[in-house]
């Protein structure tokens, strides 16, 4: 039998058969008229789907969600710049890691697990510190854990300092108001809620992100704004231009699904993705599991819950149907499992995961029963 099982881990996702599609067309040359168009209107549409201003760049390059973060750093960062760092899991960490690499004096703060920092650790961080740059993880996917990426953006431009903010479990999915906000750099990956195939790196950098970019050397020619930012101003132009061949087919199939995001709309998608989170939450109350993240800061794009007792870490292997994901943060590996609900998810996907997992525990449907009531009440 075919392999039906629902795709539900924080990324890749289940994707949409037009997206698929899309991928599966003869490759265009990254000359043809048809890709300039389609290369031209994603990026356009990434800009739309970012709520960014219409004066921000955005840079779509073939690349993992790593390579967007390397990028904004490569062109933000220094040698001995001060950067402060708010640490809320792995991926946090990662950035660390990057800041390091390019030169940055990094500091972090946070770092307790399912915890974000507060708004006055923050504070105090930028002052004793003293960051010309701050970077922020929305959702770590790690442990489930939202950022209130306003509030930090906020704090971090009335200390003149830019913001960069890893969007890739929430771009699509969690409310990210990149102009509204003051973000300088947003940035993602295809096969988040972008619902898109791996293998694309996608980032919308502000005026003041562009200005701080222009009076540096990047040591990378691959990451270096200044070889792709032609390439960006000309496809939008509707024109041309080659610096390294784009990844033709996945750059159709990005501007057939950022399409349908826009479509839905993002005040829509925002409110389904709160809806189908909140019906896994009133789930995993029903089962009594107990969440990572401390409560009010869960994410709407995945869950991240503690095994109960007696259940290890062999768990979402035994899950029929549907595909998990085992824990990733290393203080807690072993204890916790992820579902990842973004992108096309509809009340059925939550169902018959919150079955699945039920069936797998032996439990008789409690939280299905809560899923059910939680999506009847919208
Ligand atoms: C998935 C993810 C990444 C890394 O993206 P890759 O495409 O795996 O390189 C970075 N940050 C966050 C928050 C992620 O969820």
């Amino acid at each position: 039998m075919a392999d039906r099982r629902l795709l539900m881990i924080p990324g890749p996702i289940e994707f949409e058969p037009d997206v698929l599609a899309a991928m599966g067309e003869r490759t265009r040359s990254h000359l043809d008229p048809a890709f300039v168009e389609q290369f031209g209107s994603a990026l356009e549409r990434s800009r739309k789907v970012f709520l960014a201003s219409s004066d921000s760049q955005p840079f779509v390059i073939a690349g993992s969600g790593t390579l967007a973060m390397d990028m904004a750093i490569a062109n933000l960062v220094s040698e001995g710049d001060a950067a402060l760092c708010v640490d809320t899991g792995y991926f946090s960490a990662r950035m660390a890691d990057i800041l390091g690499r390019w030169g940055a004096r990094v500091q972090s703060v946070g770092g307790r697990l399912g915890e974000a920092p507060s708004t006055d650790e923050i504070v105090a961080a930028i002052k004793a510190h003293r960051p010309k740059l701050v970077t922020v993880t929305h959702v770590d996917t790690s442990t489930g854990v939202r950022t209130d990426v306003e509030s930090i953006a906020r704090i971090a431009r009335e200390h003149e300092a830019l913001v960069v903010v890893d969007g890739v479990c929430s771009v699509g999915g969690e409310v990210l108001r990149q102009e509204a906000w003051g973000v300088d750099v947003a940035l993602t990956a295809s096969q988040k809620a972008l619902g898109t195939p791996p293998g694309l790196a996608v980032l919308v950098a502000s005026p003041r992100a562009m200005a701080r970019a222009k009076s540096k050397k990047v040591a990378s020619v691959y990451l270096d704004f200044a070889q792709w930012l032609p390439v960006m101003e000309a496809y939008e132009a509707r024109k041309p231009f080659y610096f390294a061949t784009p990844a033709v087919n996945l750059v159709a199939a990005l501007d057939v699904s950022l399409g349908k995001l826009l479509a839905e709309g993002m005040e829509a998608r925002f409110a389904r993705h709160q809806q189908m989170a909140d019906a896994f939450r009133a789930a995993w109350r029903a089962m009594e599991l107990k969440l990572l993240p401390r409560e009010g800061l869960a994410a709407n794009t995945l869950s991240a819950v503690y095994y109960p007792e007696g259940v290890d870490l062999t768990f979402p292997a035994r899950v029929q149907g549907v595909v998990l994901a085992g824990g990733l943060h290393p203080e807690a590996r072993t204890k916790y499992f992820r579902v990842g609900h973004m992108g096309a998810v509809s009340p059925n996907d939550v169902v018959a995961t919150v079955s699945a997992i039920e069936r797998a525990l032996g439990r008789r449907g409690e939280g299905v029963s809560a899923a059910h009531a939680s999506l009847l009440a919208k």
